[in-house]
């Protein structure tokens, strides 16, 4: 047994000593001979190569090598000892190494060499690298697949539909993927290190720093606003922004994470809505203004025309000889009492332009339509046709611009005037009615006629503009009547009624306290 010699003397091992060191040792050790057999093989290396230590003493230590190792390591052994220039000596590497069972597996190898003064020993530890090896190999899987994961996660925010973008807890941007860079309309170099507050309308920016407080500060995790930005081009752009905080592995709040969602097409298809309503709305007025004085004017007409035929009769009364001044007198009072009648017309027409800034009031329905009725006079005087008011047996409170609402009864009263006009056998009278319900907060208006209704192939677009069947008509009344009504909260429709047409509109009722504006 070949005896090492430390330095110190007083450490020079003894056989038993030697054999508790290599008992002892975790790794495997090897002691070979300048011809390579083994001398000495611990236990840790009987445990790692599967062989018992007599089973190898005396071997060739290739037996512990894979065999195409195995044939040049006596080459390798010879070149050594002949040159003396260490390829492994001193220096350590990995090898390839074979258990009894011919499986094959990754070592460390270090050796050592020491002389006994007649010949050369070789030591050889022999570390077990396969854990190591299939744990790299997992770390190094795992690292591929974390790549993988990041290069996906890339591609996904760069293509997400919504703007990402990563901000500093001073405000500074320090990430944006492309659909923030195009949102702003700068590359993600330039939004890098710009403050997100500068990006921001002057109007927003309290707001939105108002929130970001009390993520710092922990008392939310998330928080959604409208945001506006100006875009690089000076264009205001519109987004909700979603904004959460990331923590570190400490609990600190370490960055935020904004996500923005584009509605600015949105915000401007509502602006351009608004802005059409409002010109439709005014569109509106005038045609009403329109129409309501052309029937005044029509209305007007009618008493006049009365008046100047009264006077004409009385002057030919008067003309006679002996005048029929009794005549004269009846015919004096007619056209006086149609002038009083144009008069009020004209008071009408002053009320209707001071209406043009009236405010909704709470108002009884039945006097809006006794209103109407009063007005539409005029026209079932001269024609001859009866309007039964009998059926009004609800006096409903409602909020609204009673004129207008007037207006509405009064035009249909007029269609069925005009539809009733001229039919034989005369029909029964007109009737106007009102009552609450059958919805329980809606009055409902209706105005029935036995003119013989509206024609099948008109039904349709019966509520449409222009569309109508009178020679002198404007096809604009049952339009504006149903904006009026749409207006008020109420419906305005058309009912086919036996023998003739029936038009009902409904309105909201007043609630208990309600005043109007
Ligand atoms: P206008 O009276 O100026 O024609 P409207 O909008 O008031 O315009 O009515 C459109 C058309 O609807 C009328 O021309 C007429 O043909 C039809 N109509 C309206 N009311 C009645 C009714 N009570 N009976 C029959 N047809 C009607």
């Amino acid at each position: 047994m070949p005896s090492i010699a430390p330095s110190d003397s007083r450490l020079e091992l003894t056989p038993s000593g030697f054999a508790a060191l290599m008992g002892a040792a975790a790794d495997a050790i090897v002691i070979i001979d300048e011809h390579g057999r083994i001398l000495n093989f611990n236990g840790a290396a009987e445990r790692l190569f599967g062989y018992s230590s007599e089973q190898v003493l005396g071997e060739n230590v290739a037996i512990l090598m894979p065999s195409k190792h195995g044939l040049q390591h006596d080459t390798y052994l010879r070149n050594y000892l002949d040159t003396r220039i260490p390829r492994i000596i001193g220096i350590g590497r990995k090898v390839e190494a074979k258990r009894q069972d011919a499986t094959v597996f990754p070592a460390e190898l270090s050796v050592g060499e020491y002389s006994d003064g007649n010949s050369v020993f070789f030591v050889g530890i022999i570390r077990d690298l396969t854990e190591r090896e299939r744990q790299d190999n997992a770390l190094r899987q795992s690292e591929s697949r974390l790549r993988e994961r990041e290069q996906e996660l890339n591609v996904t925010l760069d293509n997400a539909p919504i703007g990402i973008l990563s901000i500093a807890l001073d405000g500074r941007i320090i990430g944006a993927n492309q659909a923030a860079c195009r949102l702003m309309g700068y590359s993600e170099q330039e939004l890098t290190g710009k403050v997100y507050f500068d990006l921001l309308l002057p109007q927003d920016v309290a707001a939105t720093e108002m929130h970001r407080q009390s993520l710092t500060e922990g008392s939310a995790e998330t928080f959604v606003l409208n945001n506006r930005y100006l875009h690089r081009d000076g264009s205001v752009v519109h987004v909700v922004l979603h904004c959460g905080v990331v923590f570190d592995v400490h609990g600190e709040a370490e960055r935020f994470v904004a996500q923005l969602v584009d509605r600015t097409s949105q915000v401007r298809a509502e602006q351009e809505a608004s802005e059409f309503r409002e010109r439709l709305a005014h569109v509106d007025r005038i045609s009403t203004m329109g129409e309501m004085a052309s029937g005044i004017a029509h209305e007007i007409n009618q008493p006049l025309a009365a008046i100047s035929s009264y006077v004409q009769a009385c002057r030919r009364r008067i003309e006679r000889n002996p005048p029929d001044i009794p005549r004269s007198l009846e015919l004096l009072a007619r056209a006086d009492e149609q002038s009083l009648r144009a008069g009020k017309i004209v008071e009408r027409v002053r009320a209707l332009i001071r209406s043009q800034d009236r405010l909704r009031e709470r108002t009884r329905l039945n006097e809006i339509l006794s209103d109407a009725v009063q007005l539409a006079r005029v026209d079932t005087n001269t024609r001859g046709i009866q309007i039964n008011e009998n059926v009004v047996d609800a006096s409903p409170e409602v909020i609204v611009d009673s004129i207008q609402i007037q207006q509405v009864v009064l035009n249909l009263i007029r269609n069925a005037i005009d539809a009733t006009e001229g039919v034989e056998p005369r029909p029964p009278a007109i009737e106007l009615g009102c009552q609450v319900g059958p919805e329980e907060d809606m009055a409902r208006v209706w105005v029935r006629d036995f003119g013989g209704g509206v024609p099948q192939e008109m039904v349709e677009q019966l509520f449409e503009p222009f569309v109508t069947s009178k020679s002198l008509g404007t096809g604009m009344g049952l339009s504006i009547s149903r904006t009026i009504v749409k207006a008020h909260g109420g419906q305005l429709w058309y009912e086919n009624a036996e023998d003739g047409a029936c038009f009902v509109f409904t309105l909201p009722l007043a609630v208990t306290g309600e005043q109007g504006d």
